[in-house]
């Protein structure tokens, strides 16, 4: 078992910066949670406090249950896994990974087999005898898991620990340690910016900004249903398209601008009803926006026409950059779909799929 909870945890650095501001969420026993937010955000800081590295300012931080607010870090049961590794360069892997033991003066041979088990895990027995320096990054990685494996903390704490990676290794790292969650079966806490990380690793995901906490939920519902339109447009890459307007009555309900005028689907108008006259922000996703004819039954009221910027063509489908007016807005379309650079092109908006939002604060309306 090991659950973490956090309750109305605030992070005030001494120049007043306000890191975390009031953050509450539960991490349940064996979860992997990845904490996601733009730089700055306050998800090192998060993790930070949960690790004991960095003071509560007001709060409190449980794990299974138990305060652990003034608790040391070698005391919380927790292992940290750093972007930079922190491993000792003149040591060998395996006494990297065997060092955390020694001080905690676990018997030799329990050390021995703590460490062997680890490197078969991570498919680094071969390299036990090697310093730092003697190892890729991807290696190095490996190495920096292991280190925090041996323990058997009742809870992990990842910060950014790909970043330092290539592309394509990280996503291969990114899978292996989705795969050691499920083989180790203990709690995650995993910090990053990457929203693809977040999406493709996370059980749950917890959004940040200005050290609030944005949203809490699974992957699917974050890009399904975002609170407001920060979340909307953090996660899904290319990011959501967003167009300020007007709700209008005219048999039925109507999204306007200068240069469009879209029909509502039905199921929105009841929670649209209140915002009749009244601005609003549309989101629409790339993928909610297609070719005009290439659609098998179009509604002409929910076409648009769009002047295509650039054509960017991705192999398995196409990324349309278009104008609507003033607005920019990103398409991503099947490879059938036929745009022309400077030309007129006749666009397809799926209104069910559409979000809005209050122009105001910025949540979700429907
Ligand atoms: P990044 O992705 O860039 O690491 P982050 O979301 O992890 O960002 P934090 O490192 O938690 O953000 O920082 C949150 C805020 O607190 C930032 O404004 C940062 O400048 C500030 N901050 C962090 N550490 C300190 C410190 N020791 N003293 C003062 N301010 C700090």
């Amino acid at each position: 078992m090991a659950k973490v909870e956090l309750e109305k945890v605030s992070k005030i650095f001494d120049n007043h910066v306000v890191a975390v501001d009031d953050v509450n969420f539960d991490i349940r026993d064996k979860e992997f949670i990845v904490l996601v937010g733009p730089s700055g955000c306050g998800k090192s800081t998060t993790l930070r406090m949960v690790a004991g590295l960095e003071e509560i300012t007001s709060g409190e931080i449980r794990i299974d249950g138990r305060v652990v607010n003034d608790v040391a870090p070698k005391d919380r049961d927790i292992a940290m896994v750093f972007q930079n590794y922190a491993l000792y360069p003149h040591m060998t892997v395996f006494e990297n990974m065997a060092f955390g033991l020694k001080l905690r003066k676990y018997p030799k041979q329990e050390i021995e087999q703590r460490v062997r088990d680890a490197a078969e895990i991570l498919s680094i027995e071969n390299l036990l005898d090697r310093k730092p320096k003697q190892l890729s990054g991807g290696q190095r990685q490996r190495v920096a898991v292991g280190r925090a494996i041996v323990r058997k903390p009742k809870v992990f704490l990842f910060d950014e620990p790909l970043s330092n990676l290539d592309a394509k290794l990280r996503v291969q790292m990114r899978t292996e340690i989705s795969k050691l969650h499920s083989q180790l079966e203990t709690t995650m806490v995993y910090v990053t910016h990457d929203q693809v990380e977040a999406m493709t690793m996370g059980d749950r995901i917890v959004v940040m900004k200005d050290g609030k906490v944005q949203q809490i939920d699974t992957p699917m519902n974050l890009y399904d249903k975002p609170s407001n339109k920060f979340v909307a447009g953090f996660i899904g890459s290319p990011a959501m398209n967003f167009v300020s307007g007007q709700i209008i009555r005219e048999e039925g309900l109507h999204f306007t601008t200068a240069n469009i005028k879209l029909r509502l689907a039905d199921a929105r108008a009841a929670s649209m009803a209140d915002y009749v006259d009244k601005s609003v922000i549309m989101g629409i996703r790339p993928e909610d926006l297609s070719e005009y004819q290439l659609i098998e039954s179009p509604r002409p009221d929910r076409g648009a026409h769009c002047r295509v910027d650039v054509v960017e063509p991705m192999g398995n489908e196409i990324f349309v950059y278009l104008s609507l007016g003033a607005d920019a807005l990103v398409a991503r379309m099947s490879v059938q779909a036929r745009p022309e650079v400077k030309k007129d092109y006749h666009v397809h908006f799926n209104m069910d799929k559409a979000h809005f939002f209050d122009a105001t604060n910025e949540t979700v309306i429907c």
